[in-house]
C-alpha cells in the first residue's frame, strides 16, 4: 500500500465522483495525505485555509469553476502548486489555465500513472530538488519508492515516519515547527495531536544519526548535517 510517496498533503477538486474517488484511492495508496472536494466553493475554500503541498483541480466544476478557484488562489498569494485535468481537445482550457497559474496540466482521460509522475515532480520543483533523491549527510530518501537508505543500508519506516522524514528533509537547515509538521502529515479529518509528532521523532532518531534531528526549544525540529548549523 506504501510503495511510493511523500511527505505532504493534497487536494484533489474534482466533481465526477468515480474520477474523484480513483484520484484519491490512487494518492492514497502512493502514501499522500488526500483531501478532497467535489466543487469549486468548497475546493476553494479548503485550498485558501488548509496548507496544501499540491493541488489537483479539475476545470469544469460545479458552483465556481476551476480556472476562477485557481485565479482567486493566486490572487489572495496562495502559491501552491496546482495541477489541472483539461479536456482533451480544448487546448484554449490548458492557454488559460496556465495564464491563470497554473503549473502544469493533465489532458483527460488520463492514465493515472501520468497524474502520479506529474504530481511528484511538482513537488520536487516546488521544494527545489530536481531528481527522485533527496540527500542529506548519510541519509538519503528515494521519493519515488518511498525508500530510505543511512550509509547505504536500507532502513524500514512507517508511512508517519517517512511523511515527517521526508518534510523536514525537503526543508532541510530550516526550523519546522510541530504544529507545521502536523498540518502537512494528516488529512483534515485525522485526529491531529501535536504530541505524537515528538514520538515519531523520537523514533526517527534511532534510525538515523540520532543528532541529526535538533529539538529547538520553543520553536520546533530542524534536520541537518555534518554541524554546519549554529
Ligand atoms: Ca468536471
Amino acid at each position: 500500500m506504501f510503495a511510493e510517496g511523500n511527505p505532504v498533503r493534497l487536494l484533489v477538486v474534482e466533481d465526477d465522483p468515480d474520477l474523484n474517488r480513483q484520484l484519491v484511492e490512487a494518492l492514497g495508496e502512493a502514501g499522500y495525505a488526500v483531501d478532497s472536494a467535489k466543487d469549486g466553493e468548497e475546493g476553494h475554500y479548503l485550498g485558501d485555509t488548509e496548507p496544501y503541498d499540491a493541488v489537483i483541480l479539475d476545470l469544469g466544476l460545479p458552483e465556481m469553476d476551476g480556472l476562477s478557484v485557481l485565479e482567486k488562489w493566486r490572487r489572495d498569494e496562495r502559491s501552491m502548486p496546482v495541477l489541472i485535468l483539461t479536456a482533451r481537445d480544448r487546448w484554449s482550457d490548458k492557454v488559460s489555465g496556465m495564464d491563470a497559474g497554473a503549473d502544469d496540466y493533465v489532458a483527460k482521460p488520463f492514465h493515472m500513472e501520468e497524474v502520479l509522475a506529474r504530481v511528484r515532480a511538482l513537488l520536487r520543483r516546488s521544494a527545489g530538488h530536481s531528481k527522485n533523491e533527496i540527500e542529506c549527510g548519510p541519509i538519503r530518501l528515494d521519493t519515488k519508492m518511498a525508500r530510505l537508505t543511512v550509509d547505504g543500508a536500507t532502513v524500514k519506516l512507517t508511512s508517519h515516519e517517512y511523511r515527517l522524514l521526508s518534510y523536514l528533509m525537503h526543508h532541510e537547515g530550516r526550523v519546522v515547527s510541530r504544529t507545521e509538521l502536523v498540518e502537512h502529515m494528516y488529512e483534515q479529518d485525522f485526529d491531529r495531536d501535536s504530541n505524537t509528532i515528538e514520538v515519531f521523532v523520537g523514533r526517527l532518531r534511532k534510525k538515523i544519526p540520532g543528532d541529526m534531528i535538533r529539538t529547538v526549544r520553543g520553536l520546533g525540529y530542524c534536520l541537518s548535517h555534518g554541524g554546519d548549523e549554529a
